[in-house]
């Protein structure tokens, strides 16, 4: 679809390449969000059929066996009845921040309800590349952010059971680099391991003012606060944070989600940090690749 990379494409390339649902089932194929074949339980290959209702299904035509199953089960985008073209293109909308209620009602008919969760699962999907991709950050004359959050891990692969999980992330300024740790708890005795772990000695670190930070400085890094609860300015410096800068351009398009504050950075921490990890790559071909590599179908 143009340009160097044959995942580029733009709004109105893969508009143009969307016409129905067999041209949206082989696009998610491509992309490997849906199946490309399946089997049977008699290990007979399973044929995909498109109803004019909008059903579409794997089906077994042997005529002792009969079984069929519905194109989204056992993929990332079941239980969703939302029309695939939709999550296509709210896809293509979330790489370039446009999924706003309002833009979502508007240009997809996609109700606020659905808009909250396909925003919470690309999120997930961020979190899960970002859980997958630590490493080391940081180093003399950098500095670097550090945040905690709640991630609420829902979809298939993870198990039902699992409840809320608090993750400890870092950025650095200066390369974009990021970490992210899933942690049992916020003490000190948790987090000082993984920031040492995390971020190389000699780092300007930025932390809130989370009691667990308070003898950071002995690791060897020069430690700074922010007091996240009441504004994302730096006192000390007076400069903004990078969550202060992404705050100001993300108010606009989650407006309307009554939330707060603080449970907007909570759950949009890890969407920040996988977009800035991104280093100029194309976010929709990138995001595509992610949702295949952790929820493939099954
Ligand atoms: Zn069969």
């Amino acid at each position: 679809m143009g340009s160097n990379d044959s995942d580029w494409c733009n709004y109105k390339q893969l508009v143009l390449s969307l016409h129905n649902d067999e041209e949206c089932v082989r696009f998610l194929q491509e992309k490997g969000i849906l199946h490309t074949n399946r089997v049977c339980k008699g290990g007979r290959d399973m044929k995909l059929r498109f109803r004019k209702n909008g059903n579409i299904y794997w089906i077994c035509q042997f005529v002792e066996c009969i079984q069929y199953v519905g194109v989204r089960k056992d993929t990332w985008i079941y239980p969703s009845r939302l029309p695939l073209i939709d999550i296509i293109l709210f896809i293509y909308g979330w790489c370039y921040e446009w999924t706003s209620i309002k833009w979502c009602e508007r240009e997809l008919n996609i109700s606020r309800k659905a808009v909250v969760d396909w925003n919470n699962y690309l999120r997930e999907v961020c979190s899960l590349k970002l859980l997958h991709s630590s490493k080391k950050i940081g180093g003399d004359n950098t500095t670097v952010e550090i945040y905690e959050s709640l991630f609420n891990p829902r979809k298939y692969n993870l198990g039902k059971t699992q409840s809320q999980q608090w993750v400890i992330g870092g950025i650095c300024r200066e390369t974009k680099e990021v970490f992210l740790h899933l942690i049992p708890d916020r003490k000190k005795e948790t987090v000082l391991p993984i920031v040492e772990e995390c971020v190389l000695p000699g780092t300007k670190i930025y932390t809130d003012e989370h009691k667990a930070y308070e003898e950071i400085y002995k690791l060897g890094y020069d430690h700074h606060t922010v007091n996240h609860s009441q504004n994302f300015v730096d006192p000390t410096i007076g400069a903004h944070t990078q969550i202060e800068r992404w705050w100001r351009s993300s108010k606009e398009r989650t407006k309307g989600q009554c939330r707060t504050r603080r449970d907007m950075l909570d759950s949009y921490m890890t969407e920040y940090l996988w977009r800035q990890s991104l280093h100029g790559k194309e976010p929709f071909a990138e995001i595509l690749k992610d949702i295949a590599t952790f929820y493939p179908p099954k």
